[in-house]
């Protein structure tokens, strides 16, 4: 016998080819967080579950690298045994209890599942002999079918598991599943959390920072690859693109009216992420905008912002309060690093009083004071943009 993980997912709403891809992703997913830790492993898919068993592995670290890839709802560790017999599995099942819940009381309630049908006992048989020889074990323990302290699952196939630890998994679906977007990732705290909920329903990101140098740092850039990384956990490896941006905000800022800089400068960005958006494949453009959280997320800038993209633009943090996403930075691990102090290219060259009711053809017709020269310095900062894979 031996230690081994049971996983489980969501399979609601998935049928036919989807769920096999679903499933096949899942498990691709599963065995490239594995790598990262130390052990050797083997990831199966027997019929609605999915088996890690290895060895040279610190349980832990394989719950945690596991609970950061989505899809999955729980994480199980088992134990992996052969058929020796009921009364070997009973006799096991409860030294395992027994190690692991030493003496105290507890409430239980088993639960077989026989997947291999030649089994000599059906799965109601198992429950009821089962529980009786725990009950006897553990006279201070009691069974409690609605809400057990302990579900005891044990299934039968061609080997036998049990376990009766679950951990909760991230859930949403395998990234890789759901199409790829571009995610316009800044230093703050925002943006990685919306990536971070686009790649959780399945989605492959890639990424576009704007960067003005000598306005903002190389630590300031450091802190954008840094905060890519971290994500990098959950979405697989990340595409950054690294955009020089002070061309663009310098003939903005010489050529158009300063309460406009801001927001003619986040349509800017939309043209350029949208580029690379098109070479990379992506299907839309995501940011960590939320309503009326500063000047240039008014229902009416981000209107003229979106005019700027032909692409669909995912908003995930549209009807969130601050708090709420800092709650969701601590939790995926981006925090710490977001709230660094560096500076960013969009406070650098920021108006005393932005509009916050921008019309759009007032808009474009300031961009039009920008003639010829932004088609120039659009390519040039296509041309000289350094692109880096984080992983
Ligand atoms: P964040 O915490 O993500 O920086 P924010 O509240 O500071 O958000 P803004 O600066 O208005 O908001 O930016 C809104 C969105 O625009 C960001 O969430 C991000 O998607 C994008 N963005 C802003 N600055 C940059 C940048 N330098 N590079 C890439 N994307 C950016
Ligand atoms: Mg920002």
């Amino acid at each position: 016998m031996e230690k081994a993980f049971l996983v489980k997912y969501g399979e609601i709403g998935l049928k036919g080819k989807n769920r096999y891809y679903f499933e096949e992703t899942l498990v691709k997913r599963i065995e490239e967080a594995l790598k990262k830790i130390d052990g050797e492993f083997t990831v199966t898919r027997p019929q609605g579950r999915i088996f890690v068993e290895g060895s040279g592995f610190d349980e832990d670290e394989v719950i945690d690298a596991l609970s950061k890839v989505f899809g999955i709802i729980w994480i199980c560790p088992c134990i992996m045994t052969d058929d020796t017999g009921f009364d070997d599995l009973s006799k096991q099942i409860i030294d395992y209890l027994k190690e692991e819940l030493g003496d105290k009381p507890f409430t239980f309630k088993v639960e077989a599942r026989r997947a291999r049908k030649n089994y000599p006992m059906n799965s109601m048989e198992i429950n009821r002999e089962l529980g009786a020889r725990i009950l006897d074990a553990f006279p201070n323990s009691q069974v409690d079918v609605h809400h057990p302290e302990h579900l005891v699952e044990v299934e039968i196939r061609e080997r036998i598991n049990f376990h009766i630890f679950y951990h909760k998994g991230v859930g949403g679906m395998p990234v890789g599943t759901a199409g790829k977007a571009m995610l316009l990732l800044s230093g703050g705290i925002d943006s990685p959390v919306a990536g971070y909920m686009i790649a959780r329903r399945g989605v492959t990101v890639d990424a576009t920072y704007f960067h003005a140098p000598p306005y903002t740092s190389e630590r300031a850039k450091q802190k954008v690859v840094d905060l890519a990384k971290i994500l990098t956990k959950y979405t697989g490896p990340i595409k950054l693109h690294v955009v020089n941006f002070t061309d663009i905000q310098m003939a903005i800022y010489e050529k158009c009216p300063h309460d406009e800089l801001t927001i003619i400068m986040r349509r800017y960005m939309m043209t350029i992420a949208e580029h690379f958006a098109d070479e990379d494949n992506d299907q839309a453009l995501i940011t960590g905008e939320s309503l009326g959280q500063v000047a240039s997320q008014t229902m009416q800038s981000l209107y003229v912002t979106d005019h700027a993209a032909t692409l669909p633009v995912f908003r995930p943090l549209i009807g969130f309060d601050k708090q709420d996403i800092i709650e969701i930075s601590q939790k995926i691990g981006t925090y710490e690093t977001s709230i660094l102090p560096y500076e960013d290219c969009c406070t650098i060259f920021v108006a005393k009083h932005p509009v916050t009711k921008p019309r759009l053809d007032v808009i474009e017709r300031s961009e039009t004071k920008l003639g010829d020269v932004i088609e120039d310095l659009l390519q040039k900062a296509y041309d000289t943009t350094e692109t880096i894979l984080v992983k």
